[in-house]
């Protein structure tokens, strides 16, 4: 019998009977710290499609100047500490994902490809622990032309990740991101560096990329959705199979612990802020008020859960993690 008060949970002197404490006995060997995780995928079904969230990795940095553009520093890092990040730390995941519809393989998101951090651009990695065989991929769908979205098209030598895929990108998005005009009038750093980006990833295969609108069903059971704002042609997804529905935010929010819990606030990456939160509010009353499951990119692993509203903003409610998919 054990016997737990709150003072023996502080000290950590639950009493325990002679014969618990005899069979309980830990073995002494001084194993060595592994110091890695297992790999990063989950399955589950939405009616007869199997999916797979893969782990891309996570980013785990200090928390950069104007990460919400119209609040405070001390207010963000509040509310990181309230969700009990390390101290001044901001985490965040990257999570593609892979929908086997019966007739096509599709992926969702590459994530950050090759070079950028040690703990990111492991979407090859996770994908083979996974069983999933890249020349298998028969089409890959990019939400937005943002780098944790679309680098992972290339593999560390240049080359094509998914050499059978067709690639599908939001027209609206590719119109943006590939004009010369656009390009002139972004301010110099982050902006300018994501016009370069977009060029240097797509370069020399417009003619292989197909350029996709919102409200038509752009795979087998996958429809796109206008969720404009974070860039102009950012796009979500509805997944439906029988009577299985799955809706893929992308970045409607970015970290669920700052930006649903804070749906006005605005994240550096929001091309209209003002758009991106008027977005946010529409989907996400919409889905909390469908008990929607959703997927969502910059989610905590395995990136699934549902949403309530809260207060002014909204809460995740992760899903359970299940054996069986
Ligand atoms: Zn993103």
């Amino acid at each position: 019998m054990i016997s737990l008060t709150r003072r023996s949970l502080l000290t950590g002197t639950a009493a325990v009977t002679a014969t618990a404490l005899t069979s309980i006995a830990p073995a002494r060997a001084a194993a060595p710290s592994i110091g890695k995780q297992a790999p990063g995928f989950y399955r589950y079904k939405i009616g007869d499609f199997e999916v797979t969230q893969i782990s891309d990795g996570a980013l785990r940095i200090p928390l950069p100047d104007g990460y919400a553009q119209n609040v405070s520093k001390d207010e963000v890092l509040a509310a990181l500490e309230a969700a009990y990040m390390p101290k001044g730390l901001l985490i965040n995941p990257f999570n593609p994902m892979v929908v086997n519809t019966g007739p096509k393989l599709v992926l969702i998101d590459t994530g950050m490809g090759a070079g950028f951090a040690p703990t990111v651009g492991l979407l090859p990695t996770n994908m083979a622990a996974a069983g999933i065989d890249p020349k298998q991929i028969d089409i890959v769908i990019v939400s937005h032309l943002h780098r944790d979205h679309m680098n992972g098209i290339r593999n560390a030598e240049g080359g094509l990740a998914f050499p059978n895929a067709e690639i599908m990108v939001p027209a609206v998005d590719w119109a943006f991101w590939m004009s010369d005009e656009n390009m002139s009038k972004a301010p110099e750093g982050m902006m300018k560096q994501f016009f370069q980006l977009t060029r240097k990833i797509f370069a020399g295969l417009s003619d292989k990329v197909t350029r996709f609108e919102w409200g038509k069903e752009i795979a087998p059971g996958i429809t796109a959705l206008d969720t404009r704002g974070h860039t102009p042609g950012h796009t979500s997804f509805a997944v439906a199979s029988g009577s299985g529905r799955l809706l893929v935010q992308s970045d409607v929010t970015n970290i669920p612990e700052l930006f649903l819990r804070n749906p006005d606030w605005h994240v550096i990456f929001d091309i209209d802020p003002i758009q991106a939160a008027q977005t946010r509010r529409k989907f996400y009353d919409m889905a909390s008020a469908e008990k929607a499951l959703i997927a969502g990119f910059h989610f905590p692993f395995p990136a699934l859960g549902h949403v309530e509203k809260d207060g002014n903003g909204y809460r995740l409610v992760p899903v359970a993690w299940s054996a069986a998919p």
